[in-house]
């Protein structure tokens, strides 16, 4: 390979049309080295999720400084909508019918706004050759990359990244299912390997998880030879297939977890994770129970839950 220093420009890409005629762009980086694959790493698609971009900014501090060969092209806040409100999802004021950027892509020029802000993003990704997507999950998460199965490209870019657990979804995703919207579902449709990184602590700038972040993205840039030197590792990853039960809240509440109960746990089929109750009355509304054995790979804490909310994810380890 012939690593160049890193040329870096920085521009913004229009991508919609606000109600009031304001326009709606992204700040796009691109680091160009010496010949070499093309990465596009993107963050923020959901506005509470900051160590992405916070992660983006230590890494971009790195390679103004360094030689590359190959290209990276990086949307730090991919969302700026969702981002300004501070929210999860994209206001419905902006998008009534596609609040979850997530779940829009490729997108569509001539849809809902969030469709097209997707569908005017779409090309990063084409003409990449490897895409990353930062995301957080909540402080009681195991931080962990998801590829798709079968996906040998993909799983070895999970691997390089080098989180100790890994999630690995179906590779069965119908194109009526929601989930098919999903980034990596729809660059691995379109050929373009991809991974889906959760670093822990949405809403927070954290360290270890901005850590987590850099390390990661630069062992994904060396496993693609765009960065010198080989990946670094966990002596051990742990594969946890996604087939395992959501466990959801059948009643609204405040959930109490079971307090001898963490992350990384086994939970064996039949054990109850805790309780749902009124807090008002007082009153035992619910003791959701596992049905099926597996490992909590996350667990509700943020304490008041709706009906048909997760209150644990549970994966079976491979
Ligand atoms: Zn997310």
């Amino acid at each position: 390979m012939e690593y160049e220093s890193v040329t870096h420009a920085k521009s913004d890409r229009r991508l919609g049309r606000l109600p009031s005629g304001s326009e709606v762009s992204v700040t796009l980086h691109r680091y160009d080295g010496g010949p070499g694959p093309t990465v596009y790493v993107q963050g923020a698609q959901h506005g509470i999720e900051l160590n992405g971009p916070a992660a983006l900014r230590r890494l971009h501090d790195r390679l103004v400084d360094t030689a590359i060969a190959g290209s990276i092209v990086v949307v730090p806040v991919v969302n700026p909508l969702a981002f300004d409100h501070r929210s999860y999802m994209t206001p419905a004021e902006y998008d009534v019918m596609n609040p979850n950027l997530n779940r829009v892509w490729p997108g569509d020029e001539d849809g809902s706004l969030q469709e097209r802000l997707a569908a005017r993003l779409w090309d990063l990704v084409t003409d990449a050759d490897a895409a990353i997507d930062l995301h957080t999950g909540t402080a009681d998460m195991l931080e962990h990359v998801r590829y798709q199965d079968g996906e040998t490209d993909a799983e070895s870019l999970a691997e390089s990244f080098g989180t100790e657990y890994l999630v690995v979804d179906s590779d069965e995703t119908p194109a009526d299912d929601e989930f098919s919207g999903t980034f990596r579902t729809a660059a691995a449709r379109a050929g373009i390997p991809a991974i889906t990184v959760e670093l822990a602590n949405s809403r927070t700038v954290t360290h270890s998880a901005i850590d987590t972040g850099v390390a990661g993205v630069e062992n994904v840039l060396r496993e693609l030879d765009v960065l010198p030197d080989d990946p670094t590792r966990p002596p051990d990853q742990t594969r946890l297939r996604n087939d395992g039960a959501t466990i959801t809240a059948a009643e609204s509440g405040l959930f109490e977890l079971r307090p001898d109960l963490s992350v990384g746990d086994h939970v064996s089929a039949g054990e109850t994770l805790g309780t749902v109750y009124s807090p008002s009355t007082f009153e035992r509304l619910q003791t959701p129970t596992a049905e099926d054995g597996g490992v909590a790979y996350s667990l509700a804490r943020e304490a008041v839950v709706v009906a048909g909310e997760r209150i644990a994810g549970l994966a079976t380890p491979l």
